[in-house]
């Protein structure tokens, strides 16, 4: 697994709306660290960072000693998976096809990509027979965000960021699926940087829990017992 770190990172958008302001933040490598804040405090902008999807107006993150701005972008994607609120499925894909793509871009062969396929659909609790051969309307909301969590564990990626997974779905479906992953998380031991806006979600999930306030300011950052604990 591997650090991610940020030091004295500044995200100002065209227009001059500044995302985050200056955050410094360690996210320990095979942890589950949860981002945490009111909606427009900079949550995405700093995942989005991470991926390489938007650059730092200021500041250096890297991931392993290495500044993200300066690893290349296929190699950087290779170690970082990414699932977001609407997954984004390929519609006119099934499933299996969906989870195959980055494997298949990869060039792996054909029977190493269909037995990748069938372990990350059984890993998150789906049937490769059953469920692989669906489109993704076909499937509950629960399920396509599974299909998400399991294209994005694809390539086994050593990161894996995640805005917002949970958002989507019921709250009954939420609450398996949040078990789900917590259990999934300790087979895989992935660094995984979570966004949520909901606090009870980052109490339940993370094992560490950084708050952050409009701009992007760093309140608080610890374990959620000793955050619990405090006044
Ligand atoms: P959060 O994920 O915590 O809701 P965001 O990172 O989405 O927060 O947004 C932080 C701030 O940056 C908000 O004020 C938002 O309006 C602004 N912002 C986000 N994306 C853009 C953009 N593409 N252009 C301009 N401002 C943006
Ligand atoms: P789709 O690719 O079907 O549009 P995705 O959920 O895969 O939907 O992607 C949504 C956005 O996030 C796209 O702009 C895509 O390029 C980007 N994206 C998805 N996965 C990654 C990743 N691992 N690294 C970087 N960007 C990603």
């Amino acid at each position: 697994a591997a650090e991610i770190e940020l030091a004295g990172v500044r995200k100002e958008y065209p227009g001059g709306s500044v995302a985050v302001a200056s955050l410094d933040l360690v996210v320990p490598a095979g942890s589950l660290t949860v981002l945490v804040g009111p909606s427009g405090s900079g949550k995405s902008t700093v995942l989005r960072m991470v991926n390489r999807l938007i650059a730092p107006t200021a500041g250096v993150i890297s991931l392993d000693g290495q500044d993200v701005t300066k690893s290349d972008v296929v190699a950087l994607r290779r170690k970082i998976g990414y699932v977001i609120q609407h997954v984004g499925l390929f519609p006119h894909q099934t499933v299996a096809q969906n989870v195959a793509t980055v494997p298949k871009l990869l060039g792996w062969d054909r029977k190493r990509v269909s037995a990748r396929v069938e372990e990350l659909l059984d890993l998150v609790g789906l049937d490769a027979g059953l469920h692989g051969k669906r489109y993704p309307h076909q499937l509950s909301g629960g399920q396509r965000q599974r299909v998400g969590v399991a294209r994005a564990l694809a390539a086994d990626p050593v990161v894996l960021l995640m805005d917002e997974p949970f958002s989507a779905v019921d709250p009954i479906v939420r609450g398996r699926l949040q078990q789900e992953f917590l259990r999934l998380q300790e087979t895989v031991r992935k660094t995984i940087l979570l966004v949520t806006h909901d606090v009870d979600e980052a109490v339940r999930l993370g094992d560490h829990i950084a708050v952050l306030s409009e701009g992007g300011k760093l309140e608080q950052f610890a374990p959620p017992a000793e955050l619990l604990a405090r006044p």
